[in-house]
């Protein structure tokens, strides 16, 4: 039977709940415990695949094709399992799998209500996590802010796991911010003590607190939250800002969080193989060289609409000991900047473009990639970077001015990029693109099959678009190398372009895939080029 942790949030939101959550399961991991980890979030909307980046961050796609939550990313980085379909569980999902089963006549007659159908629910999904991971932990971390009217039920349906289990098979972890006053120079206990307040009076007891605080809190603070709060002194954490996300594990797991939630299960507190993380810390804090790659997007005003993406370039540069900055350069006004590209990009060893909807600054990353290819810049595209590298080529290569996707001109005569036939007869914008897990043949001798170095892969996809097969030959012949296929449905994966620095670009998201400690190949492979 697994046991169930909580991380829920107090004062104001963006404190790191979701590094605080990846963190308790690294390090219960680490000490030899199989766990899972899931997110509800309570917008309405079933998924944030039709969001806007801008509002929420990048959407991460798990490997079953769930549009999920940009936490997730963390949960797999920190964690290093792929998660699934039970991980991220929203208000919208909730309700419509509720008002399914009304219409179908499952409720025989009563009326249907927040307590005990939607509570019931949100409960179901949180004993599905745990039967289907068979893990010793399932770690749940509830969006939001405790006291939001839309995370009234979850924080209600915890209250009901937490009368059920008892607290031999539940802990709650309350995250919350200790302000700093300028002027009287004294850290603030108020609005701590006022949440764990909120949330007492939705009938949860919490058990440990985690605290975002500037520096490491004095014993006096912890006395008086603890007075307050009626919670052990030992178990007020604190989470002192750091530069490094990485480094929060080890600060949490000093404080021996891991220890006190085991003491609480009474479960045996194993040895701990964080030394491997240590190592990952020290290499990350001792990077002995630097370069600066430039990502042309245009959500680039919300760095976290790319985090997978930053996040796999850093963990590329740390197997090279390099610190990779990121230039970020808005596609839009690259369309028609006065500067000229040489200038643009002169302080940069390589550009990326990655996914992106919509035909705002396509021209622009068009221009980007046309610079790459012919000044023998290292490039790697990712998704709607692959179907524009193509573009590029089929325009000034080949020789069709007007080749385009379907996307930005469904009337151009040379369709480069288009949407296949099942995709045609879809209305229904939500949930509907090629999402998830496809495998991919790869051909020897090229860019590709060398950073792979194996025959097949599997990766993550999430786009509606293609590139069109009547082209194959067209841009073979001209020298562009298709290095990676779908053998069964013959949709082409990987491009590239030899005699070059490193040019490849693949229509699946690889960010998705790497990890702090094991970064994804053609992450390595683009920045091992950058460096040479
Ligand atoms: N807009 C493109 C498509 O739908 C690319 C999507 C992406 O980059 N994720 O195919």
């Amino acid at each position: 039977m697994s046991k169930y942790v909580f991380v829920t949030g107090g004062v104001v939101s963006g404190l790191g709940k979701g590094i605080t959550a990846s963190s308790l399961a690294l390090l219960l991991k680490a000490r030899g415990y199989k766990v899972f980890m899931q997110k509800f979030d309570p917008y309405i909307n079933v998924d944030p695949g039709t969001m806007n980046p801008i509002q929420h961050g990048e959407v991460f796609v798990t490997y079953d094709g769930c549009e999920t939550d940009l936490d997730l990313g963390h949960y797999e980085r920190f964690i290093d399992e792929e998660l699934n379909y039970t991980s991220n569980i929203t208000s919208g999902k909730i309700y419509s799998s509720v008002i399914e089963k009304e219409r179908r006549g499952d409720y025989l007659g009563s009326t249907v209500q927040m307590v005990p159908h939607i509570t019931n629910e949100i409960k179901n999904k949180i004993y599905e996590a745990g039967i289907t991971s068979s893990a010793d932990f399932v770690i749940t971390e509830i969006g939001g802010t405790v006291g939001d009217i839309e995370s009234q039920a979850f924080i209600e349906a915890l209250r009901q796991i937490q009368y059920e289990k008892g607290s031999n098979e539940t802990f709650f972890v309350h995250t919350t911010l200790i302000p700093y006053m300028y002027g009287s120079g004294e850290l603030k206990t108020k609005p701590t003590q006022n949440s764990v307040r909120d949330l007492r009076n939705m009938g949860i007891r919490a058990d440990a607190l985690v605290c975002r605080c500037p520096y490491a809190t004095p014993v006096s603070i912890k006395e008086k939250l603890a007075l307050f709060c009626s919670i052990k002194k030992e178990n007020i954490i604190d989470a002192v800002d750091v530069k490094n996300i990485y480094q929060i594990p080890l600060n949490l797991y000093e404080q021996k969080i891991d220890e006190i939630i085991l003491k609480q299960f009474d479960m045996p507190i194993k040895k701990s193989n964080i030394k491997y993380w240590k190592d990952l810390v020290y290499t990350t804090e001792h990077l002995e060289k630097e370069v600066t790659v430039a990502l042309v997007g245009k959500y680039i005003e919300l760095h976290d609409a790319y985090l997978s993406v930053s996040e796999a370039l850093k963990h590329a540069g740390y197997k090279y000991s390099t610190k990779v900055n990121i230039k970020w350069i808005d596609s839009e006004s690259l369309e028609n900047s006065t500067s000229s590209l040489d200038e643009i990009f002169k302080d940069v060893r390589g550009i990326i473009v990655p996914g992106g909807f919509g035909s705002r600054g396509i021209e622009g990353k068009i221009r980007a990639i046309k610079y790459a290819r012919e000044n023998n810049v290292a490039f790697l595209g990712l998704c709607l970077g692959m179907q524009l590298a193509i573009i590029e080529f089929a325009r000034n290569v080949c020789k069709l001015p007007d080749a385009n996707s379907t996307e930005f001109n469904p009337l151009c005569e040379n369709k480069i990029i288009d949407l296949m036939l099942n995709q045609k007869a879809i209305v229904n914008m939500g949930g509907t693109l090629r999402l998830g897990n496809y495998e991919c043949s790869l051909k020897k001798g090229t860019l590709a099959y060398k950073a792979y170095n194996c025959d097949k892969i599997l990766e993550r996809h999430r786009h509606r678009y293609e590139f069109n097969n009547d082209y194959t030959e067209l841009i073979e012949s001209k020298g562009m190398v298709i290095s990676g296929v779908n053998d069964t449905s013959n949709l082409v994966e990987i491009i590239e372009i030899p005699n070059h620095k490193h040019f490849i670009a693949c229509q699946f998201h690889p960010e998705f895939k790497s990890r702090p400690t094991r970064p994804h190949p053609l992450f390595d492979s683009f920045i091992k080029a950058t460096i040479e």
